[in-house]
């Protein structure tokens, strides 16, 4: 794979994602090489995935490419490939290009969908994971909408003019409340054969509340939120399959919808070689200690959603969003340069700057220590600070622009069937 040789101590950094970047920056100078191998050639803001598939935003928008992120780094190489296999006695990795060995691995693979084994549903959902993930959905919900605007079979421009979320999470919450927004500011306006009450947003989660991880105060905000915009809610609903046709539901309750839209789950990424009791199998992620160093590995670090470091405040590992991804990857970075310079590492501290949720135009609900709100203030605070944290400059001028055309005009200017998903 063209790697140069090294008399340098090499680090392989898996996964460009919050904790990979993160960890790389910090090590800009230093006296290394440092490898980065990932599958995509851009590192990808996740949360703002579901306003690709809203076509609330284009997908340029939330992504960056790897090697311009690190293109003052010295001695830095990025390798566009998968990683497959771990071989930890010979200190080597294997990939979709070749082979290569380390002195140090770092593995920041993230988190894949879990569709908890059930096959009707990972056969035929939507998942939204990945940045072309979500420009299938975008275009399969334009495709379903176009294709409803033409038929005269009332059955069956029903089930295209149906969409269906799984999971209540933060997700779910997001891309339920931008599809509602999607039916009230375009559909009046782009299809005026199609009454914008034929549209139905269902969101079905197994809990008795929507965001289950944030507090119960802004739970009930969102609801209201959800409800006000017209999104059917099927609260403590377990689904059991999707055939492609219909959504069945263990208490037996059917829908009919040609969009439905798999956010109700996420396992780690893992990659083949790392077991025993470095493997949290429950949580198929890897057991870490203070300072992200994998179990029974002296040269294996783990960092970010794959990571599970059990501390009294997290016996169950900290929250897999952005915040510790960043967090870790900044600390192990710096940890690095002790290490070089014979000094003692820094035990990871979880700094939780909050939780937040956006709805729609104006409601976002917001969890800070313990400050819990909603409404159009903590909607323009989720604005920056995803604006805040998207990867470069550009990129958050366009975002910006976008939102405020948006705002001003009601609008959604990418909906555009570019690709047309096909199964
Ligand atoms: C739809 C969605 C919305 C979200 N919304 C929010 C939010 O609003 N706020 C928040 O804080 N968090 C949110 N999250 C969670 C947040 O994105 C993750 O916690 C965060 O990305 C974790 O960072 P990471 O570096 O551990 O992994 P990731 O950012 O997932 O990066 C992992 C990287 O590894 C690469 N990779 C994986 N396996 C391999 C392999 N075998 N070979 C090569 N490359 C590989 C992937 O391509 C990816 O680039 C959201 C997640 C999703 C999916």
């Amino acid at each position: 794979m063209n790697i140069p040789k090294t008399k340098k101590q090499r680090i392989i950094v898996i996964g460009g994602g919050f904790a990979g970047v993160s960890f790389i920056k910090k090590l800009r100078n230093e006296n290394l090489q440092i490898v980065l191998f990932d599958r995509h050639n851009y590192h990808t803001f996740q949360p703002l995935l579901y306003q690709v598939s809203t076509a609330g935003l284009e997908p340029d928008s939330i992504a960056y490419p790897l090697r311009k992120i690190f293109r003052k780094n010295l001695d830095f190489h990025f390798r566009l490939a998968e990683v497959e296999h771990i071989n930890t006695e010979e200190n080597t990795i294997y990939t979709s290009i070749g082979s290569l060995t380390y002195d140090y691995l770092i593995i920041a693979t993230g988190t894949r969908t879990n569709y908890f084994g059930n096959d009707s549903i990972a056969e035929n959902s939507m998942p939204m994971k990945t940045v072309p993930q979500a420009l299938n959905i975008r275009s399969l919900m334009l495709q379903n909408i176009e294709k409803a605007d033409i038929t005269t079979d009332e059955k069956e421009r029903k089930r295209l003019l149906n969409f269906v979320i799984a999971g209540a999470g933060p997700t779910g919450v997001e891309l339920a409340g931008a599809l509602a927004e999607f039916r009230k500011g375009i559909l009046e306006f782009d299809y005026p054969d199609i009454d914008e009450k034929e549209m139905n947003v269902h969101l079905i989660e197994g809990q008795d509340r929507v965001l289950p991880p944030m507090s119960k105060q802004v739970s009930k905000k969102a609801q209201k939120f959800l409800e006000k915009l017209g999104v059917e809610l099927h609260l403590e609903t377990f689904i059991s399959s999707y055939d492609g046709k219909t959504v069945t539901t263990k208490d037996g309750k059917t829908f009919e919808t040609a969009t439905f839209i798999w956010a109700a789950g996420v396992t780690g990424a893992l990659i083949k070689g790392i077991d025993g009791k470095a493997l949290i199998e429950k949580a198929n992620r890897y057991k870490v200690d203070e300072f992200n160093k994998v179990e029974g590995f002296e040269n294996i670090y783990a960092l970010g959603d794959i990571a599970l470091m059990e501390t009294k405040d997290f016996p169950k590992g900290h929250p897999q969003v952005a915040q510790p991804a960043i967090q870790q990857g900044k600390n192990l970075g710096d940890n690095f340069k002790k290490m070089l310079n014979g000094k003692n590492m820094k035990p990871f501290k979880y700094n939780d700057k909050g939780t937040m949720a956006t709805v729609g135009r104006n409601k976002a609900v917001v969890d800070i220590g313990k400050l819990h709100f909603g409404g159009a203030i903590a909607w323009f605070l989720w604005m920056f600070v995803h604006l805040w944290f998207l990867v470069g400059f550009r990129n958050r001028v366009v975002t910006f622009f976008n939102w405020t055309y948006s705002y001003i005009n009601y609008d959604k200017a990418a909906r555009l069937i570019i690709r047309p998903f096909k199964k």
